[in-house]
């Protein structure tokens, strides 16, 4: 028997595990592994899914923060998927097998440096004063290739990007190409997206050879949010729009992001008067990750000529009123001098819109 840390593609130690998960494992059995600082989920056949199932669970529903290990039979075909279900560890027939996993997860192509798994578990949660110092510390560079290579430089992990395709995140894709760093890039597909959304991802991709990964929501999750609140329950209140964005954004972030080291997002104090105060680094308590804001501190005119010197291709919906881009049914092009959120969810009236997935305010 040997193990493979599906992150770094590497061979590792066995992992400590004391519990063990059977795929038949019940509700209130996952309840109490969910504590588990490592959790080991058995495969009695490689064709068993049933694992994967209790993955999700662990991690969606019961808040499950350790090391998730596989183990049984398991082969190299499965390596991908077992990592994008939050598995860190799995386990190998022998060592003569390393290469044909190592080969299954190099189309995933994320950097890592050291043993992940095991430095996330010694990971102490950084305190705000060391936040706050490297915040500032990024923040007094220029450039956002500069910022983007010191953040690569001091970082140990997975630098996860989540991108909507708007102009801010074309920016920070176009960053990491030019800086030379490798990040976990992936977009939440919400099943309600624009057409021109998947154009811009088949275009993007193709110009800086960057995969993408398209993050759907749970398929279970979704037929009972449908069943329960209609195809377009979210104009009815604000707590069904609400349900509606936890499982189509929210959720499947939240499984997108476990197991990485920093979350990289477009988000600018510029863009509407909620994100103001928003810091350039700050704890992210619910993902266990540190989140960087790397255009935090860009004017709309900074992003502008950014886009324009770069030659950075850009969502067709901005050439046509959208400022802000979001699911087909939930947003609607601005007019000259209105707030540029104002066409997200226009039908509520409420001064802090934002769908759950950028709440810190403070560092
Ligand atoms: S933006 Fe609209 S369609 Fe998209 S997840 Fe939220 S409520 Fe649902």
């Amino acid at each position: 028997m040997a193990w493979i840390d599906l992150n770094e593609a590497r061979e590792t130690d066995a992992p400590q595990f004391e519990v063990i998960l059977e795929p038949d494992a019940d509700d209130e059995t996952l309840k109490a592994a969910a504590s588990e600082k490592i959790l080991a989920i058995r495969f009695p056949k490689f064709r068993d899914g049933r694992g994967f199932t209790l993955a999700r669970l662990l991690l969606e529903h019961h808040g499950f923060k350790g090391v998730l290990v596989a183990t049984g039979h398991l082969i190299p075909d499965q390596a991908q998927f077992l990592l994008r279900s939050g598995f860190n560890v799995a386990e190998m027939k022998d060592e003569a097998h390393l290469a044909s996993w190592q080969k299954a997860l190099e189309r995933f192509k994320i950097h890592f440096q050291k043993a992940w798994y095991s430095e996330r578990l010694n990971r102490e949660k950084k305190s705000s004063s060391c936040i706050a110092e490297f915040a500032s510390q990024l923040e007094s560079i220029d450039t956002l290739v500069g910022r983007l290579k010191s953040l690569d430089s001091q970082t140990k992990g997975r630098i996860a990007f989540a991108t909507s395709l708007q102009k801010e995140d074309q920016a920070i894709l176009f960053g990491l190409w030019k800086a030379g760093v490798k990040a976990d890039v992936f977009t939440l597909d919400t099943g309600r997206l624009f057409p021109e959304t998947y154009d811009i991802i088949a275009l993007t991709q193709a110009r800086y050879g960057i995969p993408i990964r398209v993050i759907s929501p749970d398929a279970i999750e979704l037929e009972e949010l449908v069943a329960q609140n209609g195809v377009n329950g979210f104009y009815e209140s604000i707590e069904k729009r609400k349900a509606c964005c936890f499982t189509r954004k929210v959720q499947p972030l939240k499984r997108a992001l476990h197991g990485a080291s920093v979350w990289l997002t477009g988000v600018r104090r510029a863009q509407f008067a909620g994100r103001a105060d928003m810091p350039l680094a700050a704890w992210e308590e619910a993902h266990e990750l540190i989140k960087i804001n790397p255009l935090v501190d860009w004017s709309d005119d900074d992003l502008e000529c950014f886009l324009i010197e770069n030659d950075i291709p850009v969502h067709a919906l901005h050439h046509k009123g959208y400022p802000s881009i979001g699911c087909q049914p939930c947003t609607k092009p601005v007019k000259e001098g209105e707030d540029p959120r104002s066409g997200r969810w226009w039908w509520e009236n409420q001064s802090l819109k934002e769908c759950g997935l950028h709440v810190t305010q403070a560092a």
